[in-house]
């Protein structure tokens, strides 16, 4: 169509509460030896805040691979014993940071009024957010789905103007989806973004909406990768448990 960007596909990597420096040296080691430097697609790492400086300094010689934080604080600085600030995440060689995944939301009470603070702060350190949206099972059986990631998209880019909102990645993520072995089905993601791509449409043109990135996420694997990123408006994939493992997460990355 005229006027549409092509979105490189990004492959994201969430580790959550697993490798530390010494495990993330030795996935690197081996993941780099499979995975050749990437021309044609984006590859970001989330290790644990612990790990970001292991895993940039082993990432040095591989620009292709882009490092991040899996959360950052509300503020940018002060008593908040125990949280890591954007310009920490920033020092240390951060580049991307994830803002609002669910588990953030569901098990640490974050609030859409949190993730907005946090992309906010995240543009203004000149890190790049992706922002997570997804509905929980409850919400999608009470037929909530486009209300819900409606309201959490609108409310994550909400203190950002158009310029850098155009800048923004956004993963969607059933929340019935992550760790529990159940996928969205590739219609059912493809519905979901084409939500996403309309509502960034309406906000900031199509020609800017086409260009951001819209990365499914939940429980994707190498057996339901392909078919995922053939699903409409899904440019990649923010991927958990499957990530773990260097060889698994090397053969999804290069799907
Ligand atoms: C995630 O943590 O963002 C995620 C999608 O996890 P999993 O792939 O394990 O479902």
């Amino acid at each position: 169509m005229s006027g549409r960007q092509m979105v490189p596909p990004v492959f994201a990597a969430n580790w959550k509460l697993n490798h530390g420096p010494s495990d993330a040296r030795a996935f690197l080691q081996r993941f780099l030896a499979l995975v050749p430097r990437q021309h044609d697609r984006t590859l970001l790492l989330f290790p644990s805040a612990l790990a970001v400086g292991a895993v940039v300094e082993a990432l040095r010689d591989r620009p292709d691979i882009q490092v991040g934080v899996q959360n950052v604080h509300t503020e940018a600085q002060g008593a908040f014993t125990g949280e890591n600030s954007v310009q920490q995440a920033r020092d240390v060689g951060a580049r991307v940071v994830l803002v609002g995944h669910s588990e953030r939301r569901q098990l640490f009470g974050e609030t859409d009024a949190d993730t907005a603070r946090k992309v906010a702060l995240v543009v203004q350190a000149r890190l790049v957010p992706l922002l997570c949206v997804g509905e929980t099972l409850a919400e999608r059986e009470g037929g909530l789905v486009e209300a819900v990631v409606q309201r959490q998209l609108e409310a994550g880019v909400s203190l950002l103007d158009d310029a850098q909102a155009a800048g923004l990645l956004v993963a969607y993520e059933p929340v019935w989806a992550i760790g529990t072995g159940r996928t969205a089905t590739p219609e059912d993601a493809g519905d979901v973004h084409s939500l996403l791509r309309r509502l960034l449409s309406d906000r900031l043109g199509e020609r800017v909406a086409s260009g951001i990135p819209l990365l499914y996420g939940g429980s994707v694997n190498r057996g339901n990768v392909q078919a995922l990123l053939a699903a409409p408006n899904v440019n990649g994939v923010l991927v958990g448990g499957a990530s773990l493992d260097p060889d698994g997460w090397a053969s999804i990355v290069r799907s």
